[in-house]
């Protein structure tokens, strides 16, 4: 999203009446934003192979159910990891083809349904395909794709909790430990059924080079498989998602088409045609078309640094609050009418609302100095940010809007006009006090 267009939403929220004391959070999305990052995955992988390619949207990024539908509208399917993401994926209207069901903890009963509803499924260990054995076994006709999740062990990334393929990462098949390779290869010549393999070597914080290599690696063992095989039991290969995204400016850097130049160059085998793809982008689709907007209630000053306090914090953007150094974001500040705030930068922190010393979204950034009234807007936060709501201090879900100019960009006349669809609404009070046991008030009293 640029500044301009940036600016002309946030003036339009604040014109429209989308932040008010009563709502004094909004998440707000670029709905061409969104359609323009889904077109550009597609293109840049259309550019690289002519075999079929699934690329299927990491739900936990954003699970939004409109969003989910606006994505599969430009041709994107769903990764869903727990039963609440595979119901929203249907809600949206994704088919059982176009769906993927990843999870290192899936039950029985989550298999019978992918089994049966045609999911393709990642098996993420052994106990876990013995499990689909038995269910295949007793049912009808099984045609679910089955994969399984390998962890090529290609080292982590700068965020620990987002690297996948260390040495004990806790997903899939660790295949450099002793005897797991050829392990893996008998589990597939021991099931025709298998036709897939999986990885995904991390998000946030990975480096091109090695998500790749991890990629490579998953290659070889396909070309193992299949030698072994005497056929191509394996067709498609799951690349997993992670491409990073840039938080320091308003760059797609990496781009998806910078990504699968890359791949091709690196693993070309895999994009010979042979082989099907499916890929699970999730932050890289969504986070540069989303910002969350909240009004300034209070200024202050503490120990000599100016300090404004605002209504965002750690029940939108959790990871940001609780490791600040891993997940900066961009502040943009603006007055209450929405117009970009001037004035000489002063070091200053942007608190949350939460009651712990820790609720800042940004802690000693320049800004210009900030009012009671004033609107902090946090960018690049349409992903794992808003949508991912943390029930601290009972704060409440904010509203998220999408927005649209329907005169399209840059209308002649130079007046669009932004308009704003509802992708969720605020969270109410009453809501609140309702799942929080409020009909179960007595539940613990005796009684008498
Ligand atoms: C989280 C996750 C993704 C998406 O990762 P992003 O960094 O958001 O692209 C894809 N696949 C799996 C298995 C995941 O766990």
């Amino acid at each position: 999203m640029t500044a301009d267009r940036r600016d002309q939403a946030v003036r339009a929220a604040l014109a429209q009446g989308l932040l008010t004391e009563d709502q004094p959070v909004a998440a707000l999305l670029d709905v061409a934003g969104i359609r323009a990052s889904a077109r550009a995955l597609r293109a840049a992988f259309a550019a690289v192979t002519d075999a079929p390619v699934l690329h299927a949207f990491a739900v936990k990024a954003a699970p939004l159910v409109p969003v989910v539908a606006l994505l599969n509208e430009e041709g994107i399917g769903a990764e869903v990891a727990s039963p609440g993401e595979l119901a929203l994926a249907r809600a949206a209207g994704v088919r059982p083809g176009d769906t993927v069901l990843d999870s290192p903890a899936k039950t029985r009963a989550e298999l019978a349904e992918a089994l049966e509803l045609g999911i393709a499924v990642n098996a993420d260990n052994p106990q876990e395909l013995a499990r689909l054995d038995a269910l295949r076994a007793a049912a009808d006709n099984p045609s679910a794709p089955i994969g399984i999740r390998v962890n090529a062990q290609v080292g982590g990334g700068t965020i620990g909790a987002l690297s996948t393929a260390t040495a004990t990462s806790k997903f899939g098949i660790a295949l450099r430990d002793e005897g797991a390779r050829r392990a893996v290869v008998r589990m597939c010549l021991d099931r025709p059924w298998v036709t897939r393999l999986h990885t995904h070597s991390g998000s946030q914080g990975i480096p091109l080079e090695r998500m790749i290599e991890g990629i490579r690696e998953v290659y070889g063992l396909a070309e193992e498989i299949n030698a072994a095989a005497g056929r191509r039991q394996i067709d498609t290969i799951d690349i997993g998602g992670g491409l990073p995204v840039n938080f320091a400016s308003d760059d797609h850097t990496p781009s998806f088409a910078e990504y699968a130049a890359l791949l091709r160059m690196r693993v070309p085998g895999l994009l010979d045609g042979r082989y099907g793809l499916v890929t699970e982008f999730g932050r890289s689709l969504l986070a540069k078309n989303g910002l969350i907007l909240a009004r300034v209630e209070y200024t202050k000053v503490s120990g000599g640094r100016p300090i404004a306090v605002t209504h965002a914090g750690v029940q939108v953007a959790t990871r940001t609050v609780y490791d600040p150094a891993s997940w900066p974001l961009r502040i943009a500040a603006y007055d209450g009418k929405g117009l970009p705030k001037a004035g000489e930068p002063v070091v200053q922190d942007v608190a949350g609302p939460a009651c712990f010393a820790g609720d800042l979204l940004a802690e000693g950034r320049a800004l210009p100095p900030l009012e009671p009234g004033d609107v902090v807007a946090a960018l690049d936060t349409g992903a794992y940010y808003f949508s991912n709501h943390y029930g601290y201090n009972s704060l409440p879900r904010p509203g998220v809007y999408g927005f649209s100019s329907p005169a399209g960009e840059g209308a002649a006349d130079g007046r669009e006009e932004t308009v704003f669809a509802p992708v969720r609404a605020p969270q109410t009070v009453a809501e609140i006090v309702a799942e929080s046991g409020g009909e179960l008030a007595g539940a613990l009293l005796r009684g008498e």
